[in-house]
């Protein structure tokens, strides 16, 4: 008899290990399979995010924008330190350490939770059951409910191999001990600009080459213009739009990398290539062929809005499944299939995940932006604020950015905000809550905020809407 428990979840990456969490919390015999290991071979749970992605990606760009503050920006506070040096080993093995804090930390959790972690490959049999493969062996285990959350891994081109070497994905570009004097980047999106800041501020030139001609595509138009002017004019990242990349030869110490750029073919000689052309549901192996999992069209388990799959019993969330390729978006999934599989009525709003890239300044936004309220037709009217007249925003030397607030004219509901500046990882939670609560740009208008702080430019912004914004000409 194999050992049973009432729900099993597949990946402990953020949607998996918050799935089993809710889970136990919720009084289910719950276990967790994960098959991630450390360098030394050791479990370790907590999946992309904090191994390879989230967690260690925020680290060094913490870090390295501390070098870039104090080569840059100290001397405009008074402050000279005189020159830099930079330790780059000691800054990885400070991310190591956070990494290793947080993942043993989701253990004491599964631990204090009574949640069983079993370490190991977990493949979906028929008649709900698990089998999991291991240097130990191979043990199966069953359940009523069966929740995949297998997650993502790094989209390979076939023209720039990852050979974790010279050629690397996210995972070695977190893991660069000596600054590579050219640096190219393949993918002007999120991870690709993330991971080419860090490495531009620690003094590598790069270049980012993106087959796209639109910068940031999902981003609004104003935001993601004065964003690309920014890091191209201001912070020296060489960012080639339309740039598509045909092929790379590796030498000793070096990468060729051809591209076709204006229908002309070049080349270019990196030190180091970074490839980050985006991600794909890591489904391999997840079932065994009999038991009939429908995989869609992109490779993701595919699931209805209740995270069911066609199999009764089994439940899919995070990255394996549609939607954003966001932590917080798989978490709020693994909260919403346990309360689902207890009998309970939840709800993900997928129309209020707020996305954020992590440069300098950040970009965040949630809900539509203005080419989406265009395309849609809508009736909309739009407000904006610049960070150049907020005072907490110059007091801390931060000039660039806005704040833009998309409404509906008819009903002034909040549809979209977006804001480029300082800190707009954290202000856009504000802008969350609002149309969570389908809040209008007057009931943002008539609250207080705190001041001096960022978040009155989301308040000006919102006044703005309406034409009286107090502090800039409307
Ligand atoms: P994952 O985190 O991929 O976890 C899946 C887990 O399941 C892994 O541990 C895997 O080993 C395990 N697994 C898979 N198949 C099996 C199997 N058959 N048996 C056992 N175990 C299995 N998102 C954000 O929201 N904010 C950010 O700032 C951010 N930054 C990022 C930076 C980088 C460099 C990268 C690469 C990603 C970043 N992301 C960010 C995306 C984020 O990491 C993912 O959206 C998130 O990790 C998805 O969570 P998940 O639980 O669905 O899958
Ligand atoms: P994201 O999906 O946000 O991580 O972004 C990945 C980016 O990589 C996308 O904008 C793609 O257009 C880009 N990309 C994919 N393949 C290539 C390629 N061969 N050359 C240049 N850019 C690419």
């Amino acid at each position: 008899m194999s050992e049973k428990f009432d729900v099993i979840v597949i990946g402990a990456g953020p949607a998996g290990y918050v799935a089993a969490i809710r889970c136990a919390q919720l009084g289910f015999n719950t276990a967790c399979v994960d098959k991630w290991e450390d360098k030394d071979g050791k479990p370790s749970l907590g999946g992309t995010c904090l191994n390879v992605g989230c967690i260690p990606s925020k680290a060094l760009l913490d870090s390295s924008e501390k070098v870039e503050q104090a080569e840059h920006e100290f001397e405009a506070h008074g402050i000279s330190v005189g020159n830099v040096n930079v330790d780059v080993p000691k800054m990885i093995a400070r991310k190591n350490d956070i990494v290793g804090n947080l993942t043993k930390g989701i253990a004491g959790l599964f631990k204090a939770n009574k949640v069983t972690a079993i370490h190991g490959h977990g493949k979906l049999l028929k008649g709900k059951q698990v089998e999991v493969t291991s240097k130990e062996g191979t043990a199966t285990y069953s359940a009523d409910n069966i929740i995949l959350a297998c997650g993502s891994e790094p989209i390979n081109i076939p023209v720039a191999p990852v050979d974790n070497n010279l050629i690397v994905d996210n995972a070695g570009a977190l893991d660069i001990d000596d600054v590579p004097k050219r640096l190219g980047v393949i993918g002007a999106g999120v991870i690709g600009l993330e991971l080419g800041s860090v490495w531009n501020r620690l003094g590598s030139e790069v270049t980012i080459l993106e087959a796209m001609d639109a910068f940031l595509a999902p981003v609004d138009k104003q935001l993601s213009r004065e964003a690309e002017r920014t890091f191209v004019k201001g912070q020296g990242l060489d960012i080639k739009l339309g740039a598509l990349v045909t092929g790379s030869k590796t030498a000793k110490k070096s990468v060729k990398v051809t591209y076709t750029f204006k229908g002309e073919e070049h080349t270019e000689t990196f030190d180091k290539l970074i490839v980050a052309v985006g991600r794909k549901a890591n489904t391999k192996d997840i079932a065994a062929e009999d038991v009939g999992l429908v995989i869609d069209e992109r490779g993701r388990i595919d699931v209805d809005n209740q995270l069911r799959t066609n199999i009764a019993g089994v439940y899919a969330i995070g990255d394996a499944v549609k939607g954003p390729m966001l932590a917080h978006k798989g978490s709020e999934e693994g909260v919403a299939v346990a309360e689902i599989i207890a009998g309970q009525q939840p709800h993900v709003n997928h129309d209020t995940v707020p996305w954020v890239i992590y440069t300098h300044p950040e970009i965040a936004w949630v809900g539509i932006n203005e080419e989406q309220a265009k395309e849609q037709g809508l009736n909309y009217k739009t407000g904006f604020f610049p960070f150049a007249a907020n005072g907490r925003s110059l007091a801390m030397n931060e000039k660039g950015g806005r704040v833009k607030m998309i409404a509906d004219a008819d009903t002034d509901r909040v549809l979209g905000v977006h804001i480029l500046g300082p800190n707009a990882s954290e202000l856009i939670s504000e802008a969350v809550l609002a149309m969570e609560y389908s809040a209008s740009t007057e009931d943002i208008a008539r609250t207080i905020h705190a001041h001096p702080t960022l978040s009155e430019a989301l308040h000006e912004a919102a006044l703005s809407v309406d034409g009286r914004a107090l502090h800039k000409v409307n």
